[in-house]
Order: structure tokens, then C-alpha cells, then sequence
């Protein structure tokens, strides 16, 4: 029922496909026939699976006994929810890392799928739908904050699934408060701003006249 993509894969792909396609299909089957909304849901989303993986950091100013001090905290999406690639004004798809398909155990890679259909659910039922109240909330933060603010939305997400998937989300949630994690499957893996994932999915001009189309969707905006 899932559509599992290998088109971003390249030299990789036949690899995918011979070893893994059906291991993701199941996962997602699975993820599917525990999620206790799924009635609601206007379509299946395309799974794709990708080299890259978007990254996202932002400067911190700590103040430590009177000494400032700069760091950088870093967002890493092994998998995240966004227009489909092969029809970006109807459709949403999820994105995951090759890497972690290949790293983490099954029961990681179930909840991963798990909590991008919740991401997924929560998307308006066209990207071109984008509200303008959607847009204002966005208006003025940085990537990293909207990253949390999309968490937000799928905070206990282990109460939208059935078991076995319930407790695997619940796993997973303390794999990823540990730290290191996202690094552990992103080594080696090719990096991507946030603010460019869509034209790396889209391709540059495509994601530009995507864009475009938005805005002038929301006559408000310029
Ligand atoms: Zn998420």
C-alpha cells in the first residue's frame, strides 16, 4: 500500500531496492494498521528514501559564572515530512535516511515512520492549503524553532498508535533524549540546510516556482 521511493539514491539504489524496499514496505504496513486515526487520513503519503538529510543549527550565548560563551545546538532530521517531490502542490511525502534504515534496528525505524504519519496527519490536506495563520506563525524564528514547534504537534505520539508500535515510539523517544544519536546515523551522510531541502528535493527551479505559487496563494503575503 505504501509507495517506497529509490529515486534519490543513485549508486545506491539497487542496494535499497534488493535489501531493504520490503523491510520498509512492512514497517509501514504495520505503522499503518496500528495508527488509530488512519479513517482520517486523505491519502498515503510516498515514503522516499534519500542520501541527505536536513541540518539545522543555532547559536546559544551561555553565561557561565560572569564568562560568555558561544555554542552552537544543532537539529539533525533523519526523517522529516514535506511536499512530495512528485506532486508538491497536492501531496505530502516522508523523507527518510538511507542511514538509518541501514543503522537502526526495526523497531526504531517502525516508530520513525510512526511519528512522521502522525507529522503527516497534522499537514493540511494540500500543501498549496497552507494557511495564513500557518505561514504567521512561522514568521521571524529560525529553522530550529520551527523544527520544536512542529514537535510539539507530535508530542505523545504513542497515544495515537496501537501496540506494538506504541512502545516502540515510547523506545524511541529515549534513544533520541540521549545524546549523539542523530550524529550516530548521519556520519558520512550528505548534509542539507533546512531552509534547502526543497530544492535539493525539488530541484532549484521547480522549488522556486513552488514557491512562487505559495505565495501568491496568500494574497497577504508579498
Ligand atoms: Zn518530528
Amino acid at each position: 500500500m505504501f509507495e517506497v521511493d529509490a529515486r534519490f539514491l543513485a549508486s545506491e539504489r539497487k542496494e535499497f531496492e534488493d535489501n531493504w524496499q520490503s523491510k520498509v514496505s512492512a514497517w509501514a504496513e504495520r505503522v499503518y494498521e496500528c495508527f488509530k486515526l488512519k479513517g482520517n487520513l486523505a491519502y498515503i503519503p510516498r515514503i522516499y528514501v534519500t542520501p541527505f538529510y536536513a541540518y539545522d543549527e543555532s547559536p546559544m550565548r551561555l553565561n557561565i559564572g560572569g564568562s560568555v560563551r558561544t555554542a552552537k545546538y544543532v537539529v539533525r532530521q533523519v526523517a522529516t515530512t514535506s511536499v512530495d517531490a512528485e506532486n508538491p502542490e497536492e501531496k505530502w511525502a516522508i523523507y527518510i535516511l538511507y542511514n538509518l534504515i541501514k543503522i537502526a534496528t526495526p523497531k526504531t525505524n517502525t516508530a520513525n515512520i510512526a511519528h512522521e504519519l502522525l507529522h503527516y496527519y497534522h499537514r493540511p490536506r494540500k500543501p498549496m492549503a497552507l494557511t495564513l495563520q500557518e505561514f504567521s506563525s512561522m514568521v521571524g524564528k529560525s529553522e530550529v524553532e520551527i523544527y520544536y514547534m512542529k514537535e510539539r504537534e507530535v508530542k505523545q505520539a504513542e497515544d495515537f498508535f496501537e501496540e506494538p508500535v506504541r512502545s516502540m515510539i515510547l523506545d524511541m523517544e529515549k534513544e533520541k533524549s540521549q545524546l549523539g544519536t542523530g550524529k550516530k546515523y548521519t556520519e558520512g551522510a550528505e548534509e542539507v540546510k533546512g531552509s534547502e531541502f526543497l530544492g535539493r528535493v525539488l530541484g532549484e527551479q521547480r522549488a522556486r516556482d513552488f514557491l512562487d505559487k505559495l505565495l501568491r496563494h496568500s494574497p497577504e503575503l508579498t
